[in-house]
């Protein structure tokens, strides 16, 4: 029998099934008490975070008008902390050669009929070429679980390449890593080869449930990929990113387990998680999305989006084109800091004319082109960014949180993602989106507190007008 202790580095003692199993009760019993959910909401309003107990009892409460409450101060949050700034990604998927047995993902060992795929490095630069054509600066490399394919080495080759590549005035400046949880040495290796975060989902924090949706490969072992961020982060990667693929388990189950995982971190390593994904599962070759019974409809997702903004409010959250437009839409006002664009997830994609299915690992639910999506986060009113400065100027772990603290956000994240923006507007937007971009960062620059920053980004305006690009702060 385990013990809950958030500072252990045993995983079944971190992610307590016990402790779930009685914040699950507890939240079951006081999700009616409408004094303690306005405490609770009252400590959530001095936006320090709420503890996996008490934004359980958020999560079980259906009060319409505490429901409503959350949604404004998720709402808000997400202003005071992130502004209306959307960081873009796109994932790349370099292999899907894998020794696994996860029984939602098509690149299962046990899948003969999907074509399976690793890319060369001249394939990789094809890639990484036609995703600088489009606009991309940031990353998310994406592979299966093979040792014998999907070398630590052959990661780094292809991180290199990655880097290495500057097609016009394109240059992936941040590479994110989402691949199998690995030993400390080789979370090193990746460190030294100038990895912006380090992304594992944990798929459920269900240990039972975990073995037997992982029922073969080395990710079978619960505890060994649980532990993982404990190791990345004594590898030195100290941005890691957490996700639970909805779905598979309980929602509230899965909602205690990240936000213990997340508290676990902050307790160990002084740092909580970079980023949260939520994705959730999709249809895909061989995969019926209806076999998993515990699917979230999308007014449950967009509370636990709220949710998650509320309880862990320093942490990045990201929503993938998993999710249609219109989801999209309703969510992205609720916490989400991040999203990718026009992304494929076939092994080889981006190089290809039309959009092939054959090794995809998903389907795609938001097909739209990078620049209807710029455009489109534009006409909500928000600042599409591409920038990548954070962690370029050393500004990890919980430098974010003291940039945030420092009320800096403004005087920071604000005039890099204009002069993102506009680097974007010059070299790939349509005329369309240009004239909608340029107007927007006019209006823009009036939201830097400080006249000598505002001055600085409207002089590297100007010169990314002349043709000058990477201007940062
Ligand atoms: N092999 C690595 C690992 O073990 O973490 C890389 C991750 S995989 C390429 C990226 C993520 O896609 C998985 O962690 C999983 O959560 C998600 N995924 C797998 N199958 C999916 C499906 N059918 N629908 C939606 N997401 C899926």
């Amino acid at each position: 029998m385990y013990r809950y202790d958030p500072k252990s580095l045993v995983a079944d003692e971190f992610i307590n099934h016990q402790e779930i199993l009685d914040t699950l009760a507890y939240a079951d019993q006081h999700k009616d008490d409408l004094a303690l959910v306005d405490e609770i909401l009252q400590k959530a309003e001095a936006r320090k975070g709420l503890s996996h107990r008490d934004a359980s009892v958020l999560l079980a409460c259906e009060d319409p008008e505490r429901l409503q409450r959350m949604y404004a101060l998720a709402e808000q949050i997400k202003k005071d902390f992130y502004g209306n700034r959307i960081v873009i990604f796109a994932p790349l998927y370099l292999s899907n050669y894998c020794v696994n047995g996860c029984v939602y993902c098509p690149y299962h060992m046990k899948n003969k009929h999907i074509p399976r795929k690793k890319l060369t490095q001249e394939e990789v630069a094809k890639e990484v070429i036609a995703l600088q054509d489009m606009g991309h600066k940031r990353l998310a490399i994406e592979a299966g679980e093979h040792p014998e394919m999907n070398p630590i080495e052959y990661i780094l080759d292809c991180i290199h390449t990655i880097y290495s590549i500057k097609h016009k005035n394109g240059a992936i400046r941040r590479v994110n890593v989402n691949i199998a949880a690995t030993t400390v040495e080789n979370y090193r290796k990746l460190k030294e080869a100038g990895i912006g975060t380090y992304i594992l989902f944990q798929e459920t924090y269900h240990k039972e449930s975990y073995l037997q949706l992982h029922p073969t490969g080395p990710k079978h072992d619960y505890n060994y990929h649980t532990e993982a961020m404990d190791r990345a982060m004594q590898g030195g990667i100290d941005d890691v990113g957490l996700g639970v693929l909805f779905g598979l388990e309980l929602y509230r189950y899965e909602f205690a387990g990240l936000l213990m995982h997340a508290e676990h971190l902050e307790a160990v390593h002084g740092v909580g998680p970079h980023t949260i994904s939520v994705p959730r599962i999709k249809h895909a070759d061989d995969i019926d999305p209806s076999a998993f019974d515990n699917s979230i409809s999308d007014e449950i997702f967009a509370k636990l989006c709220a949710l998650i903004r509320i309880a862990v409010p320093y942490t990045g959250m990201i929503i993938s084109t998993r999710e249609s437009q219109s989801v999209r839409e309703k969510v992205i006002p609720l916490g989400v800091s991040q999203i990718s664009g026009a992304s494929r997830t076939s092994v080889g994609g981006y190089a290809e004319e039309d959009r092939p299915h054959e090794t995809e690992q998903f389907d795609v639910s938001d097909q739209r082109t990078l620049d209807e999506v710029v455009r489109w986060l534009m006409e909500m009113g928000y600042i599409p960014s591409f920038c990548t400065a954070c962690y370029r100027e050393g500004r990890t772990g919980d430098r974010f949180m003291s940039l945030c603290k420092a009320g800096q956000i403004q005087n920071c994240c604000h005039p890099n993602a204009l002069m993102t923006l506009k680097e974007f507007l010059m070299d790939y937007a349509s005329e369309e989106t240009r004239a909608i971009g340029e107007k927007l960062i006019q209006a823009e620059l009036n939201n830097i507190p400080k006249e000598k920053v505002r001055q600085i980004c409207r002089d590297h305006l100007e010169k990314i007008e002349q043709g000058i690009r990477d201007f940062r702060f």
